[in-house]
């Protein structure tokens, strides 16, 4: 099967400069998903090369602006699954770019600590440290 980051079709191509492009997460699990790629077939992010790694970050940035624009989130999470272990399905980096929005995740608050849904009981048994996310 054909990496499906690889060769990307124009129409699916949010923003892009010379090293990466975004594109919405076709399982999007907020208005605006989206995945941060680049151009070149490279599995981890551990990998990539630092001029991949800066044109990532300045990509990040236009999709906070379209996003701002578009959507008007509350909050994001940004984060990278390295590995089948944490959760990484296609092995050819991509950045999730999640723009959050106020109560969207229930009392729960849904950061990235949350990755591990059995670690869950922190908060409780960690009692004043709400603070600590
Ligand atoms: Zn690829």
């Amino acid at each position: 099967m054909p990496c499906p980051f690889c060769n990307p079709a124009r129409e699916d191509i949010v923003a892009a400069n010379d090293l990466c492009y975004a594109r919405y997460d076709i399982h999007p699990v907020s208005p605006g998903h989206l995945l941060v790629i680049p151009f070149r077939h490279v599995a981890s992010y551990f990998d990539t090369t630092d001029e991949e790694r800066m044109a990532l970050a300045r990509l990040i940035d236009d999709c906070r602006a379209k996003t701002e624009r578009a959507h008007h989130p509350d909050g994001y999470n940004i984060g990278v699954n390295v590995g089948e272990v944490a959760g990484q399905n296609i092995m050819h980096v991509h950045i999730h770019f999640i723009p959050r929005y106020r109560g969207d995740a229930g009392e729960h608050g849904g950061g990235v600590r949350r990755v591990i849904p059995r670690k869950e009981g922190w908060r409780r048994a960690s009692g004043s440290r709400r603070g600590v996310r």
